[in-house]
């Protein structure tokens, strides 16, 4: 389910400074937004840790400014809380919080399937096959390329949509998404069931809007019911009570 954009040369992990020095000061600042994104969504940088502008800065080898600038773009987006005199924090969203955005991400994902019904063309519908196929790989694997591949596949749906605002709320409710099965799902937790993404083009290639849209709101469902059901070893009672709580529409006091 939820994912990060494609990987691309400013996100990936470097090898050696000289990337770094090539960048233009513009394209620094986003290269240090979408590593730090990144290591929010792939889970790296657990929910609630600190994260201390200079060492970070040092780390990426960047400034204190281009640090801060990335934490306001990151705090907009819900994934990084800011504190007057307390720093940044990757953000904690609450139970109430989290069904605000499931919901939020099924009414958005329903219009990428209602507006692609019928619409794909073959050169999509190919690539939508091929990454399947490259996610049934990667299921037998499990692991983060598993997690990365069924997020690209809603972030792709939607940038076929050829919607720029529906992609980047899609792209930021699933980033949302990720924070949130990373505090409440098991671990790798993120994972959506292929074949339910193979019915799914089914759907899209048949022209079958409301089919489409209710496939969509299952799978998105499914994802969460799987995610935070799901056992997993010795957790506090916030934790263990939280799944049950969410799906009853429950809040703690
Ligand atoms: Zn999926």
């Amino acid at each position: 389910m939820p994912h990060p954009a494609r990987p691309t040369a400013a996100t990936k992990p470097r090898s050696n400074g000289k990337m770094a020095e090539r960048h233009a000061p513009g394209s620094r600042a986003q290269a240090v937004y979408k590593a730090l994104r990144r290591a929010i969504i792939e889970q790296a940088l657990k929910p609630g840790v600190k994260l201390p502008e200079d060492s970070i800065g040092e780390q990426l080898g960047v400034s204190r400014t281009l640090v801060r600038e990335a934490f306001g773009r990151l705090a907009i987006e819900g994934l990084v809380e800011l504190k007057p005199n307390r720093g940044a924090n990757v953000a904690y969203p609450t139970l109430e919080e989290a069904r605000d955005v499931f919901e939020v991400r099924r009414g958005l994902e329903r219009l990428v399937a209602e507006n692609l019904a019928g619409r794909l063309t073959p050169a999509q519908s190919a690539e939508l096959e091929a990454h399947v196929r490259l996610e049934e790989k990667a299921h037998e694997q499990d692991g983060p390329e598993s997690i990365r591949l069924s997020g690209e596949f809603h972030i792709r749906l939607a940038e076929m949509t050829g919607n720029a605002l529906l992609l980047r709320y899609v792209q930021e409710a699933s980033s949302r998404c990720s924070l949130i099965l990373a505090i409440y799902g098991r671990p790798h937790s993120s994972e959506c069931a292929v074949s339910e993404h193979r019915q799914l083009i089914e759907a899209l290639r048949a022209g079958d809007a409301a089919r489409a849209a209710a496939l969509m709101d299952h799978h998105l469902q499914s994802v969460v019911t799987r995610a935070l059901l799901a056992p997993r070893g010795e957790r506090d009672l916030r934790d263990v009570l939280a799944p049950y709580a969410l799906s009853e529409g429950l809040t703690p006091s």
